[in-house]
């Protein structure tokens, strides 16, 4: 037969972004999210549908798991990075981040596709996905296709444009 494509998207984002709940929306009922914690403090939250195999993980606890989830960069096709833009006082702590990510010799020199969530576009706190576009310099991303979609993951509104989106440009 013909061999299925592995295609691995990575969730990323700092804790309490949505990454679980974005996730859950491209989950079958009878898909199971395996919960692997390789130690105390940090968790990876893993499920296949029959395209996309995901993995999420949280960027916090202050770095200190960052060995742990840098490692998973090698074998990513696509990245999702998960934003609240209700969470002001952490934009730069995002933007931190992404640098990092966008930095590492496991991402850098590749043509990886990047979509951006600019999630909880229902609270009346969330900057517009311009707005957080501006405060992360993703303007300054050449090398990469990347993308910005308001999103509401409670409802799912956003979440489908951004992941066609994502899907068609793996393919
Ligand atoms: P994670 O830590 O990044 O996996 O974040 P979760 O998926 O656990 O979500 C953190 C909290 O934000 C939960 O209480 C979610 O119900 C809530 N949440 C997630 N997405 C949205 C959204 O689009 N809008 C609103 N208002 N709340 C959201």
């Amino acid at each position: 037969g013909v061999k299925k494509r592995e295609v691995n998207v990575l969730v990323v984002g700092l804790n309490n972004s949505g990454k679980s709940t974005v996730v859950n929306k491209f989950k079958n009922e009878d898909e199971r999210i395996a919960e692997i914690v390789p130690t105390v403090g940090f968790s990876v939250e893993k499920f296949e549908n029959q395209h996309l195999a995901f993995t999420a993980f949280d960027m916090s606890g202050h770095g200190r798991y960052r060995d742990l989830w840098e490692h998973y960069y090698k074998d990513c096709n696509g990245v999702i990075f998960v934003i609240d833009s209700s969470d002001r006082l952490r934009l730069v702590v995002v933007k931190e981040e992404l640098d990092l990510l966008l930095q590492h010799p496991d991402i850098c020199n590749r043509r990886l596709p990047m979509l951006f969530f600019a999630n909880k576009m229902d609270s009346k706190e969330a900057l517009s996905s311009v707005k957080i576009a501006a405060a992360l310099g993703l303007d300054k991303i050449m090398d990469k296709p990347w993308h910005i979609s308001a999103s509401n993951a409670l409802t799912g509104e956003g979440l489908q444009e951004g992941v066609e989106w994502l899907t068609q440009q793996i393919r």
